[in-house]
C-alpha cells in the first residue's frame, strides 16, 4: 500500500499516456507498443507480444500460474458533441485521469503494470509464474484474445484477475450473452394482390412479438439476475416497394443467466418460429488483428459465476481485507469480460477488481480516479501475495 501510493502519479501518468494513443479495437498496435515499454521500464522479467497481438508481461518462474487480464482496445468516442474534453486528452486533474479507456479499461492496465514494479522491489520469491496480459479484441468479441492465449500460446493459469472496473468491489461472475439472428424466407407477388405471396415482414413480426412475451419469462439466478433477449435490428427485402416482401432478418441480443446455455436459447427462438419458413442460426466472428492474424470464434459467451468461498474469491477477500481494514463489496458484472471464455469455457477460475465505475464505460467524458488506480495497484500484488 505504501509502494501504490508512492507510485501514485507514476500510475496515473502511466494511464495518461495509454490514453492518448488512439487503440480501438484491431487498431491495438501502437499501445501495444507502449505497454511493452512501461512494463520494461517495471522491470518485468520477460515481455513479449504474441500472435494475436496480446502484450504478455512476466514476472517469477514459478510451478503456480496466476494471471491478471486488462484489455488495451477501447470502443469509439461516439458522437464527439457529448464529450466536454478531447476524449484523448489524457489529463490528469482534481483526482482524476481523463479520456477514452480511462475506466474501460486502461485503468487497470496502468495499476497492474505498478503491481508488478511492486512485486519486483519487494523482491518476490514465491514459486509463482504470474503473467501480466494486456489483451486486444476484447470490445468486439470478448474472450477471444484469452482463447488464443490458452490454446495457442499454451498458457494456462490456476486463476485469472480480471482487471475491468468495478467500482471497488471484488467481482465473481456475469450473466453470458449470445448474439441469434432468424431469417424469414417469404414469397414475393405483385403488391396489388398480396394474398398470392407470403409476405417474410409479417412472419418476422409474429417472431419479434413473440420475442417481447419470451423476455418477461426468461429464468432469473439470484446472483446474477434475470436472462434477457431483445430485438436490434431487423431488416427485410422485397423486389419493389410494390411486392410482398419475400425476406426478413431478426437479430438479438441475448443475455444468459445461471442455468442457459447456446442450446438452450437457441431452441427457444426455433419453437417461436416453427410454423414459419424460418432459420435461427448463431454468428461467428472473424477478424484479422492488427499482426494480421485471422481468429474468430462463436459469438456464444458463456455465463460464469464463482462461489463466495472458492480459493480465487477467498484470496480476493483476504487481500482486501488486509490492505484496507474491511471486507470488499462482492458483486458481479452488468456487462461481459474476458472471463467468458476463461472462465465460461476453460473453467479457470475468475474474479474482478479494477479502477474506475462500470458506469464509465463506453460513456462520454470517461474518467477514472486516481485513488482507484493506487487501490488496484497495492491489490494486484497483494492477491500475488497471498494466493
Ligand atoms: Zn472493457
Amino acid at each position: 500500500m505504501e509502494l501504490a501510493l508512492n507510485y501514485r502519479d507514476y500510475t496515473a501518468s502511466n494511464l495518461s499516456e495509454l490514453v492518448k494513443i488512439k487503440s480501438s479495437s484491431l487498431g491495438e498496435k501502437e499501445v501495444a507498443k507502449k505497454l511493452v515499454e512501461q512494463m520494461k521500464t517495471a522491470r518485468f522479467d520477460e515481455v513479449t507480444i504474441d500472435g494475436l497481438g496480446n502484450v504478455i508481461g512476466r514476472i517469477g518462474r514459478g510451478r503456480r500460474i496466476i494471471a491478471f487480464d486488462g484489455h488495451i482496445d477501447t470502443v469509439e468516442v461516439g458522437n464527439a458533441a457529448n464529450w466536454s474534453f478531447d476524449p484523448f486528452c489524457g489529463d490528469i486533474r482534481d483526482g482524476y485521469v481523463y479520456g477514452r479507456g480511462a475506466a474501460d479499461q486502461k485503468g487497470g492496465v496502468a495499476s497492474m503494470v505498478t503491481a508488478g514494479r511492486i512485486l519486483k522491489e519487494l523482491g518476490f520469491d514465491r514459486d509463482f509464474t504470474i503473467y501480466f496480459v494486456g489483451s486486444v479484441m476484447e470490445e468486439d468479441c470478448d474472450g477471444l484474445c484469452w482463447k488464443y492465449i490458452i490454446e495457442e500460446d499454451g498458457i494456462r493459469p490456476e486463476r485469472v484477475v480480471s482487471t475491468e472496473p468495478t467500482d471497488g468491489g471484488l467481482y465473481r461472475g456475469q450473466r453470458g450473452r449470445m448474439e441469434i439472428e432468424v431469417e424469414f424466407k417469404g414469397v414475393s407477388s405483385h403488391g396489388s394482390a398480396p394474398e398470392r405471396g407470403k409476405n417474410a415482414i409479417y412472419m418476422a413480426s409474429r417472431a419479434c412479438l413473440a420475442v417481447e412475451q419470451l423476455n418477461k419469462r426468461l429464468p432469473l439466478d439470484d446472483f446474477l439476475g434475470k436472462g434477457s433477449v431483445t430485438l436490434s435490428q431487423f431488416v427485410s427485402g422485397s423486389p419493389s416497394l410494390c411486392a410482398v416482401a419475400d425476406y426478413a432478418r431478426i437479430h438479438l441480443d441475448r443475455r444468459l443467466t445461471w442455468g442457459e446455455t447456446k442450446e438452450s436459447a437457441v431452441k427457444e427462438i426455433e419453437s417461436l418460429v416453427k410454423d414459419e419458413d424460418a432459420k435461427v442460426f448463431v454468428l461467428n466472428y472473424e477478424e484479422a488483428a492488427y499482426t494480421g492474424k485471422r481468429y474468430g470464434m462463436e459469438k456464444y459467451y458463456p455465463t460464469w459465476k464463482w462461489p463466495e468461498d472458492c480459493a480465487a474469491v477467498q484470496t480476493g477477500v483476504r487481500a482486501y481485507q488486509a490492505l484496507f481494514g474491511k471486507p470488499p463489496r462482492i458483486g458481479k458484472w452488468t456487462f461481459s469480460t474476458n472471463a467468458v471464455t476463461i472462465s465460461g469455457v476453460y473453467g479457470i477460475p475468475a474474479v474482478g477488481f479494477g479502477p474506475g465505475q462500470e458506469a464509465m464505460a463506453h460513456a462520454p467524458d470517461e474518467k477514472t480516479p486516481v485513488e482507484d488506480l493506487v487501490n488496484a495497484a497495492a491489490f494486484y500484488a497483494m492477491y500475488a501475495w497471498t494466493a
